[in-house]
C-alpha cells in the first residue's frame, strides 16, 4: 500500500530510497491555487518584455545546473546520462524560445464596417499541468513554461516517483527571481491531488499527460467545469521500412529502446516489407546483442533500468518465456532490468502488438505492399507518432500522408523539437505543445470593436 501523506523516491538501478517526499493532499492544492491565482495578477501585470527578462534569467539559472538536474534525473528515473544532459538542455532551450513569444503574442486586426475590430490573446490565470514519470523534467517543462510566457501562474503535479527534478526546476525559478508562488511544484498521489487539480474551478485548464486510460477520466471531469485540457496519451508507433531503405539506419533499435522504451513515441511496431524481412531479422539481432544496458551513469551505458518492480511485471507480462524472439542481455541483481526484445512470431491483433507496453520490446511484422503497410500502420486505436523508411521520395510523401499520427519523420527517428508541434492523433491526445502556436494554447482569445462612429450631425 501506498503512503498517502508520502512518497518514496527509488532509484530504479538500485532499488535504493533516493528521497521521501510529503505528498500534497487536497487542501494543500487548494491553498497553492490561491495563492497561484494571486501571483498571477501580478505576473500578468508585468510588461511582455520584463515576463521575458526573467524568464531568460530562469534559462541561466537552469543552464549553470544542467549537470546537476542531469544527475538527479538519472538517480529518479534511471535515465542514461546522455539522455539526462539532452533533457535539462531541453527545458532550457525551451525557457528560451518560450521567453521570445511573450513578446510575439500577436492579436489581430480584422476590417469591420464602422470602426476597427482587433483580437487579444489573454492569459488563463491559473494552469494545473500533471506529468509522468517517464520524462519529468521535458514534460514538467513543455506544459509549464509556454503557459508562464503567456501570462499564467503553473501548479504542477510530478508523477509518484519521480518529483525530483520538477521540485529543482521550481527552487531555480524562485532563485532567477520568479515571482513567488507563480511556479509551484506539487507532488502528490493522482487520485488526491491530481484529482484535486483537475476539480479545481479555480484552475483555468489542464496540461495531462500519461496513460490514455487517466487521460479520459481527466477529461471527463474536465467536461463537468467546461475547462480546456490538452492530453499527450499513449502510443504504438509504427516504424514503417520498405525493402529499398537503409535498413541499418531504419532498423536502429533505439528507434524502441531510448529510455527503456519508456517513451510515448516509441516505434514499437517495426513493419518490414516481406522480401527483406530476414536481412532485417539479422540486423535487430545483431543491433540488440550489442546494446550496452547497465548503470545509467556511466557514460557508456546506452539503456538503462525500467522505472519500477510494477512496470516490469508489467512488460514482462507480454514477452512468455518460449516466445520467438531476439534479445539481448541486461544486468542481474538490484534494479529493474528487462533485456532488448523483439517478438517475431506475433500477430497483428495479439496483445503486444496491439497495446502500449512501455518497455524495451517491439513486434516485428512484414507487410506485402505499400497499402498494406499503410493498413498495418492505421491498425491501432493510437496515432503519436511513426516513421517512415524508402528512398522513393512520392512513396515517402504517400505514405506520410495516409498515416494518421501527430509526428512522423521520414527517413529519420526523431520527432520531438521544442520549435515545431507535438502531439497525438486519436486515443493519443488532445491538442499541441510545444512549435510556433505553444502560448496561444495558454490563453483565450478576445475581439473587440470599437466604433469609429462620430457624434450624430
Ligand atoms: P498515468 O496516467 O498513470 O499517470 C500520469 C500522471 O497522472 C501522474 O502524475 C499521476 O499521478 C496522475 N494521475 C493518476 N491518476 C489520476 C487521476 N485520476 N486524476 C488526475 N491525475 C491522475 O501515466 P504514467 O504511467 O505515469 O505514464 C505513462 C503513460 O504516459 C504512458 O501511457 C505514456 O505513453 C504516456 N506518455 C505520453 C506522452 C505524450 O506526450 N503523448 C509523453 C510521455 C508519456
Amino acid at each position: 500500500m501506498s503512503d498517502p501523506n508520502e512518497l518514496t523516491v527509488l532509484n530504479p538501478a538500485t532499488e535504493e530510497i533516493v528521497a521521501t517526499v510529503p505528498a500534497a493532499s487536497e487542501e494543500d492544492v487548494a491553498a497553492a491555487v490561491a495563492r497561484a491565482v494571486r501571483a498571477q495578477r501580478t505576473w500578468a501585470a508585468l510588461a511582455p518584455a520584463d515576463r521575458a527578462r526573467l524568464l531568460r534569467r530562469f534559462a541561466d539559472v537552469v543552464d549553470a545546473h544542467t549537470e546537476e538536474l542531469a544527475r538527479l534525473e538519472v538517480r529518479e528515473a534511471g535515465h542514461t546520462l546522455g539522455n539526462a544532459r539532452w533533457e535539462a538542455g531541453n527545458a532550457r532551450d525551451l525557457l528560451l524560445y518560450a521567453a521570445g513569444g511573450a513578446e510575439r503574442l500577436l492579436g489581430r486586426q480584422i476590417p469591420a464596417p464602422g470602426g476597427w475590430d482587433v483580437t487579444f490573446h489573454e492569459p488563463l490565470g491559473v494552469v494545473g499541468v500533471i506529468a509522468p514519470w517517464n520524462f519529468p523534467m521535458p514534460i514538467a517543462a513543455w506544459g509549464s513554461f509556454p503557459a508562464l510566457a503567456a501570462g499564467n501562474a503553473v501548479v504542477l503535479k510530478p508523477a509518484e516517483a519521480t518529483p525530483l527534478t520538477a521540485l529543482r526546476l521550481a527552487a531555480l525559478a524562485l532563485e532567477a527571481g520568479l515571482p513567488e508562488h507563480l511556479f509551484q511544484v506539487l507532488p502528490g498521489h493522482g487520485t488526491t491531488a491530481g484529482r484535486a487539480l483537475v476539480d479545481h474551478p479555480d484552475v483555468a485548464k489542464i496540461v495531462f499527460t500519461g496513460s490514455t486510460r487517466t487521460g479520459r477520466e481527466v477529461m471527463e471531469r474536465c467536461a463537468r467545469l467546461v475547462k480546456p485540457v490538452t492530453l499527450e496519451l499513449g502510443g504504438k508507433s509504427p516504424n514503417v521500412v520498405f525493402a529499398d531503405a537503409d535498413l541499418t539506419a531504419a532498423l536502429d533499435p533505439f528507434s524502441f529502446l531510448d529510455n527503456c522504451g519508456q517513451d510515448c513515441c516509441a516505434r514499437t511496431r517495426v513493419l518490414v516489407q516481406e522480401t527483406v524481412l530476414d536481412e532485417a531479422r539479422a540486423l535487430l539481432a545483431d543491433a540488440l546483442a550489442a546494446v550496452v544496458v547497465g548503470d545509467p551513469a556511466d557514460e557508456k551505458t546506452q539503456m538503462g533500468p525500467l522505472i519500477s518492480a510494477r512496470q516490469r511485471e508489467h512488460v514482462r507480462s507480454y514477452v512468455p518465456d518460449d516466445a520467438p524472439a531476439l534479445r539481448g542481455s541486461a544486468p542481474d541483481g538490484p534494479g529493474f532490468w528487462f533485456p532488448p526484445t523483439v517478438l517475431t512470431a506475433e500477430r497483428p491483433d495479439g496483445r503486444a502488438a496491439r497495446e502500449e507496453i512501455f518497455g524495451p520490446v517491439a513486434v516485428l511484422l512484414p507487410f506485402t505492399d505499400e497499402q498494406d503497410a499503410v493498413r498495418l500502420a492505421n491498425d491501432t486505436p493510437y496515432g503519436l507518432s511513426g516513421s517512415v523508411w524508402t528512398r522513393d521520395l512520392g512513396r515517402a510523401l504517400r505514405v506520410s500522408q495516409a498515416v494518421r499520427a501527430g509526428n512522423l519523420s521520414v527517413n529519420s527517428h526523431s520527432s520531438v523539437r521544442y520549435w515545431t508541434p507535438f502531439g497525438g492523433f486519436k486515443q493519443s491526445g488532445l491538442g499541441r505543445e510545444l512549435g510556433p502556436d505553444a502560448l496561444t494554447a495558454f490563453t483565450e482569445t478576445k475581439n473587440v470593436f470599437i466604433s469609429t462612429e462620430g457624434p450624430e450631425k
